[in-house]
C-alpha cells in the first residue's frame, strides 16, 4: 500500500483525488491530507510517504517556493504539484527542479490518475536503487587496488578508476573519449610486439579474456614499464547487443618478482648458483632442438672431481663448499657464455656445449678444463689441488635426448676414473658393458676380504750399484674363484670408491709386514717393505695411528716399512698432508712418493714433505732410449733433484737394459722393474731373497 499525502486547502480536489485514487483500487494507495505546507512538512518528517500531490497555492505557501520547500525535506519522495494547464511558464520551472510529473486540475477524475501514480512511485523506488548501486561501484572501484577501464565497443574510454589512473599515469578526465590502445599499451617484454588490446581481443572473439603472462608489459605514460595481469570482458545490453567492455588489470611487479625468485630456487644450485639437475635438462632439450634445427652437434661433458670426498671429510664441509664454488667459477670461466655450466649434486658438474663444427671440439673443451682446474685453490688457508675426470658424449650419436646423453657421459667418466683420473674420455658404446663389469666388481668386493680371496705379489727393488735386492713392494691381487687373478687396475678404484679399500688396506698392510717379520725370522733381511696407500686411507683421522697398531701388533720395525703414496694425494691439500706426513715421521716410518712426475707437484711443497724416496713413475723410466727428445731428460732431472734434497730416488718400470745403463750413469741409487722381476709370490720371493737375481739380472 502506498501513503499518498494530499497537500491542498481546495477541498474539492481534495475530494476528488480521493475518490478516483480510492476507488480505483481500495488497497493499494491509503491517503492523507492537509491543508497546509506546514503540516504537510512536519508529516514528510515522520516519513513514510510514498508520494506527494501538492497544490502550488497554499495558504502559507506560494508558487516554486513550495516545492523548494518540500525538496529540502526530502529529496527522493516524487512530488507531483496540481497545475493549471495553461501556466507554462511554471511548468518550466518545475522541470528544472527536478519535477518528473504533473496532475492537471482540470483533469483530477481522471481514470488515469491512479495508474500514473503508480508509475512515477516505481520509477522513482528504481531510480534510488540504481542510484544506491551507482554510487556503491564508485565507491568499490575508487577503493579496490585492481584498475578499471569502462569503453564503449570501440574502445573508447568511458570510465576509469583510480587504480587505473595510477597505473597508465593517465587522469579520468583525459582519458575520457580516447582509445583505450593509447591509454593501455602493451607489450610482449620477450618479442617486443605490441599486443593485441584486449578489447580488439573481446571484440574479435566474442568471449572474455585473462592474460596472466609474465612477459605482458603495460607501457605507462611516462614510458616506464610494469608487468600486469589483465581481464576484459564484453558489456552487453537486455537485448545481448555488446554496449561496452569492462578491462581490469593489475601490476604484478611483487607478485613477478616472488614467482620468478622462486623458479629461480627451483632451477638452481644453491650453493654455486649454477643450474641444477631439472635446469639443465631443460637447456639440453632446447639445444637439442637447436643442434636438430641447425644440424650442428652438441657435447655433454660430464665432470666429477678425483677424491673430493676427501677433501670433505677430513678439512670439514665449510672449506669443501668453498672448494665447489670456487671450481665452479673456473668451470664457468673457461666456457663460452651461451654454454651451460650445472652442478648435478656433490662434487659433480655437467657441462653443455654447442659445437659448431666438429664433434670432437669438446676435447679442446675439456683440456681447457683440465688446465683450469690445475692451478691450486687457496681456500681458508689451505691450498687445494683438485683434479677432475670427464666423460663425454655427443648428440646425436650418444643418446637422443638429455637422461640419455647424461647417463653416456656418466659412464665415459668412470671410464676416465679408471683410466687413472684427472682425463677426459669420449663415450663409447662398449663402456656400458664396462658398468655392468663395474658393479658386478663391487658387489663381489665386499665379500672377498672375508673369504680370504686377497694375495700380495712382491717385487724386489734392487739397488743398482750392488745388484742385491734392498727392498720389496707389496702388491695386491686379488684371486676371484671365477675370474682367477685379478689385477689392481680393475679393482683398487672401485674399492676406492666404495671405501671398502680402507678394510683392504689394512689387511695388505699388516699382512705385508707380517710377511717382512717372517723373513726376517727366517734369517732373509729385507731393509724395507713398501706397501701402496691410496688417498682414501692416508686421509684417514686415525691413520697414523692404525699404522702404529699394526707396526706394534707385527713387531716390524717401524724403519722397515715404507709407504708408497702418490704425489697427487700430497698435492691435494698440502697443508694436511705435511702434518699427516709429520704423524708418520714420528712413528718412524719411511715415505716415499709414487709415481713421481706425474701429479702437479711443485719443488717447494716437496720440500716441505718429509719424503724419503722419490720414485720416477715407468712412463719416464721408458722414455729412456726413446728417441722423442725427452730421452731420459725427466729421469736426469729427478735424480739431481733427489740429490739437492737429500732423497733417496727409485727408478720404476725398468725393462730393458739400455734404461739400466743410462739409470747407472746418471747414479740412480734404486731400481724396480720386470728386468728385475715381475711381481711374484711370497715363497717365490724367499727363493729370490736366498739365490739372489740371476746373473742375467744382475747389475755388472
Ligand atoms: P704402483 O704402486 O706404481 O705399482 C707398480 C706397478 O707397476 C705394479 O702394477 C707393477 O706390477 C708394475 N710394474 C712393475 N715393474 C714394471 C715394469 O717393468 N714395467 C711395467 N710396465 N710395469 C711394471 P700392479 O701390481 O698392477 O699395480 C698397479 C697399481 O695398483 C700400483 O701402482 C698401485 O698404485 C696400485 N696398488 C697395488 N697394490 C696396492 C695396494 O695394496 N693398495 C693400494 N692402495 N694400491 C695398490
Ligand atoms: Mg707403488
Ligand atoms: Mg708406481
Amino acid at each position: 500500500m502506498n501513503t499518498i499525502l494530499i497537500i491542498t486547502d481546495n477541498d474539492t480536489d481534495a475530494k476528488l483525488l480521493h475518490d478516483v485514487l480510492t476507488q480505483a483500487n481500495e488497497d493499494t494507495f491509503n491517503i492523507e491530507w492537509v491543508k497546509h505546507l506546514s503540516s504537510g512538512l512536519e508529516r514528510l518528517r515522520a516519513g513514510a510517504v510514498d508520494a506527494i500531490l501538492v497544490d502550488l497555492s497554499l495558504p502559507d505557501s506560494q508558487g516554486i517556493a513550495t516545492l523548494d520547500k518540500l525538496f529540502a525535506v526530502s529529496s527522493q519522495i516524487p512530488i507531483i504539484p496540481l497545475c493549471t494547464t495553461n501556466n507554462k511558464m511554471l511548468t518550466a520551472e518545475m522541470m528544472q527542479r527536478g519535477v518528473q510529473a504533473y496532475l492537471s486540475k482540470e483533469h483530477l477524475d481522471s481514470n488515469l490518475v491512479p495508474q500514473s501514480l503508480r508509475n512515477i512511485i516505481l520509477r522513482k523506488a528504481a531510480e534510488a536503487l540504481l542510484y544506491i548501486e551507482k554510487r556503491r561501484t564508485e565507491i568499490t572501484l575508487s577503493f579496490i587496488s585492481d584498475a578499471v577501464i569502462y569503453t564503449d565497443v570501440a574502445g573508447k574510454v568511458s570510465f576509469m578508476n583510480a587504480a587505473a589512473e595510477g597505473l597508465t599515469g593517465w587522469s579520468r578526465n583525459e582519458a575520457q573519449g580516447h582509445h583505450i590502445n593509447e591509454i593501455m599499451r602493451l607489450i610482449d617484454d620477450e618479442t617486443r610486439q605490441l599486443v593485441d588490446n584486449p578489447v580488439e581481443w573481446i571484440v574479435r572473439r566474442g568471449k572474455s579474456l585473462t592474460l596472466t603472462d609474465a612477459n605482458t608489459h603495460l607501457i605507462r605514460r611516462d614510458g616506464r614499464k610494469a608487468v600486469v595481469g589483465v581481464s576484459a570482458a564484453l558489456v552487453h545490453d537486455n537485448a545481448g547487443r555488446s554496449i561496452g567492455s569492462v578491462v581490469v588489470f593489475h601490476g604484478i611487479t611483487a607478485i613477478q618478482v616472488m614467482a620468478a625468485k622462486m623458479a629461480y630456487l627451483a632451477q638452481h644450485d644453491t650453493l654455486t648458483n649454477l643450474p641444477n639437475r631439472m635446469l639443465l635438462n631443460d637447456r639440453i632439450t632446447q639445444a637439442i632442438a637447436m643442434a636438430k634445427r641447425r644440424g650442428t652437434h652438441l657435447a655433454l661433458l660430464f665432470l666429477d672431481l678425483d677424491n673430493f670426498k676427501h677433501i670433505n671429510d677430513t678439512l670439514g664441509h665449510g672449506v669443501g663448499d668453498k672448494l665447489l664454488q670456487s671450481i665452479a667459477k673456473r668451470l664457468c670461466d673457461s666456457v663460452r657464455g651461451s654454454d651451460t655450466v650445472s652442478r648435478l649434486g656433490g662434487d659433480e658438474f655437467v657441462i653443455v656445449v654447442m659445437q659448431d663444427k666438429h664433434a670432437q671440439d669438446a676435447a679442446l673443451t675439456a683440456e681447457k678444463l683440465l688446465t683450469a682446474l690445475a692451478a691450486p685453490h687457496l681456500i681458508a688457508g689451505h691450498t687445494l689441488h683438485v683434479t677432475t675426470s670427464i666423460g663425454i658424449s655427443i648428440f646425436p650419436t650418444d643418446g637422443e635426448d638429455a637422461e640419455a646423453l647424461i647417463k653416456s657421459a656418466d659412464i665415459a667418466m668412470y671410464h676416465a676414473k679408471e683410466k687413472g683420473r684427472n682425463n677426459y674420455q669420449f663415450f663409447k658404446d662398449e663402456m656400458n658393458t664396462r658398468t655392468a663389469e663395474r658393479l658386478a666388481i663391487e658387489g663381489y668386493l665386499r665379500d672377498a676380504l672375508e673369504r680370504n680371496e686377497f694375495i700380495l705379489h712382491y717385487q724386489p727393488k734392487v739397488n743398482l750399484e750392488t745388484g742385491m735386492i734392498t727392498g720389496a713392494e707389496a702388491l695386491l691381487r686379488w684371486l676371484h674363484p671365477e675370474w682367477g687373478l685379478v689385477m689392481p687396475e680393475r679393482f683398487v678404484q672401485i674399492a676406492e670408491d666404495s671405501g671398502l679399500i680402507i678394510p683392504i688396506g689394512r689387511w695388505v698392510l699388516r699382512e705385508a709386514c707380517m710377511q717382512a717379520k717372517r723373513w726376517e725370522e727366517t734369517g732373509l733381511r729385507l731393509d724395507s717393505i713398501a706397501v701402496n696407500i691410496s688417498a682414501v686411507e692416508f686421509r684417514l683421522k686415525d691413520f697414523a695411528n692404525s699404522v702404529y697398531t699394526i707396526l706394534n701388533e707385527t713387531g716390524l720395525n717401524p724403519q722397515r716399512l715404507q709407504l708408497e703414496i702418490t704425489e697427487s694425494i700430497l698435492m691435494r691439500d698440502v697443508e694436511s698432508s705435511i702434518t699427516i706426513l709429520h704423524q708418520l715421521k714420528t712413528i718412524g716410518v719411511k715415505l716415499v712418493i709414487d709415481d713421481f712426475g706425474t701429479g702437479c707437484s711443485s719443488v717447494n711443497y716437496l720440500h716441505q714433505f718429509s719424503i724419503d724416496t722419490l720414485k720416477i713413475a715407468p712412463a719416464f723410466v721408458q722414455e729412456i732410449g726413446h728417441d722423442n727428445g725427452n730421452n731420459g731428460v725427466i729421469v736426469s732431472a729427478v735424480i739431481a733433484m733427489g740429490a739437492s734434497l737429500k732423497q733417496h730416488v727409485t727408478a720404476e718400470g725398468v725393462e730393458k737394459w739400455e734404461q739400466l745403463a743410462f739409470l747407472k750413469v746418471q747414479h740412480c741409487e734404486e731400481g724396480q722393474g720386470y728386468f728385475f722381476s715381475r711381481p711374484i709370490v711370497a715363497e717365490q720371493f724367499a727363493q729370490l731373497l736366498v739365490t739372489g737375481l740371476s746373473d742375467r739380472n744382475r747389475v755388472s
